[in-house]
């Protein structure tokens, strides 16, 4: 179909620029960082310590750019397996995620079977999905004091499955179908890889990530993983 075609095209390109591009930048921009905090550590001047402040985050924010571009670069060789106890993985990340979601009053909340999971993966790349899918749920999410809900659950003898549902702005068909292709974003400020980046991720676990969404109603991510990951070669 033309959507998927188009998403391919994109892909390609993006690979090839990615790869270049970010790895040219990587090493100035470390440096820039580096002297912007030792100035900012130096400078007493309140208006110039807010100006250096400003440009720490916007320099957060390439770094977190051209980190995402690496990643579409090299995904495989990024990859890093191991056990892992999913069911604190992902109370670690919500952790790491409340500071900005009480900004909002919106709380997360952890549902979980009694039995924990273990299971087969790179811990720090399935961070990386939750997170992106918690952020998405915060944007999507008015400052009411709504929640977003985390699920997890056992599917089978051998895979188990989270699931994030926000009560958010939700979506119209034409924009779910959209979700997955490099630099689709209706934020001002998004990059529109956070959802490609979470496919590619559990592509390479050999799951599967799937949306549910109602315009006004909210959205839910499905994932489904295998416990043990099939030869990682
Ligand atoms: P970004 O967050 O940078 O825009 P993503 O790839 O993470 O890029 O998401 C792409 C688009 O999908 C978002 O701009 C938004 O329109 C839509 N989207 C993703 N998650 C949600 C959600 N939970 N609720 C509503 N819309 C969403
Ligand atoms: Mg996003």
């Amino acid at each position: 179909n033309e959507n998927k075609i188009r998403e391919l095209e994109k892909l390609a390109v993006v690979g090839e620029l990615a790869a270049g591009i970010a790895h040219e930048i990587r090493n100035p921009l470390t440096s820039i960082i580096g002297f912007t905090q030792i100035i900012s550590e130096k400078i007493d001047d309140a208006t110039i310590h807010e100006y250096l402040g400003i440009m720490m985050r916007e320099l957060d924010r390439i770094n977190s750019i051209v980190n995402e571009f690496m990643f579409i670069a090299k995904p495989d060789e990024t990859m890093k397996v191991s056990t892992n106890h999913i069911n604190e993985l992902i109370i670690h990340v919500i952790k790491f995620m409340e500071p900005q979601s009480n900004l909002k009053g919106i709380r997360i909340i952890f549902e979980s079977q009694a039995e924990a999971i273990t299971a087969i993966c790179d811990h720090n790349l399935l961070k990386q999905v939750l997170i992106n899918l918690i952020q998405n749920s915060i944007e999507a999410t008015d400052e009411n004091g709504e929640e977003i809900k985390i699920t997890l659950e056992r599917v089978s003898a051998d895979q188990y499955a989270i699931h994030i549902r926000d009560k958010g702005t939700g979506m119209t068909s034409d924009r779910q179908q959209r979700l997955f292709e490099p630099f689709y974003t209706t934020k001002e400020k998004g990059t529109g890889l956070g959802l490609m980046i979470c496919r590619r991720i559990i592509e390479l676990h050999q799951g599967t990530i799937e949306f549910k969404s109602a315009l006004g109603a909210g959205t839910e991510a499905a994932i489904r993983l295998p416990i043990k990951i099939e030869s990682c070669e």
